[in-house]
């Protein structure tokens, strides 16, 4: 796919080292991958035509390639429902990252559709110096972070491959619904899985994936971030 390559060159020519996430989420939606609507605003009068044009509430986010930790820096604000808001918080992102860096190079705000919450995963890949690319998936949060409940496949994977990785995990009852919860769409995770497995294929510069997190509902998924780290 051209536009991939062409987005992915453009980067590294600029001696980027990561995709903007605005471009992370046009890469995954080009491979068919469900990401929320984005739009990049450079001033707080755009970022509101932008709101109007994707609808509230909004999220909005921080963009600059110096900050690939946006949390951190206090540049995410989600929930955003007027067009007031959406002005005071692209000054406090703005402000919050000149706090955290003062020499971040920041490029402006990128206005998000709100995904309506739901459970959150996580797919990523990353090299491995012995086998190459390997996907790896598990639920969002502490499961990740401190369970380490996780799975991996060497890429590429078969649709079944993935239909593993996905029943693999420990918490794979959450996603079949407990307590009342409906099930979780587990085809919809299978084809992403799919997806940014055939994309790392295809795209070797890629050097590793974050999709953090997924939002998987009972039909259907989105991600909600994307972060790619590129390699020459
Ligand atoms: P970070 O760079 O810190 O990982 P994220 O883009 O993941 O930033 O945003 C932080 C959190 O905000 C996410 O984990 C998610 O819970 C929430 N979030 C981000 N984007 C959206 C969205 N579009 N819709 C709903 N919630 C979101
Ligand atoms: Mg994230």
């Amino acid at each position: 796919m051209t536009n991939v390559s062409s987005i992915i060159d453009d980067a590294l020519k600029e001696g980027r080292s990561a995709l903007l996430e605005y471009e992370a989420n046009a890469v995954c939606s080009l491979y068919g991958v469900p990401v929320a609507k984005v739009k990049l605003a450079k001033t707080s009068s755009e970022a509101v035509k932008n709101a109007d044009e994707i609808g509230y509430p909004v999220v909005l986010k921080i963009v600059s390639p110096d900050i690939l930790h946006k949390s951190d820096a206090g540049g995410v604000i989600v929930n955003v429902k007027s067009a007031d808001e959406v002005k005071e918080g692209f000054n406090k992102i703005i402000n919050n990252a000149k706090q955290y860096k003062a020499e971040a190079n920041v490029l402006g705000v990128l206005v998000q559709e709100m995904a309506p919450s739901s459970t959150e995963v996580i797919v990523g890949m990353t090299k491995d110096p012995t086998w190459g690319p390997a996907l790896m998936f598990g639920l969002g949060g502490i499961f990740v972070e401190v369970l380490k409940d996780v799975s991996f496949r060497v890429a590429p994977i078969t649709e079944r491959d993935a239909n593993e990785m996905v029943r693999e995990i420990k918490a794979f009852k959450i996603l079949e619904g407990i307590r009342g919860q409906p099930p979780a769409d587990i085809d919809a995770i299978v084809d992403i899985l799919l997806k940014i497995s055939k994309l790392v294929m295809e795209n070797p510069k890629i050097d590793e994936i974050d999709l953090n997190p997924v939002f998987v509902y009972e039909d259907g998924a989105k991600a909600v971030d994307t972060r790619i780290l590129l390699k020459e």
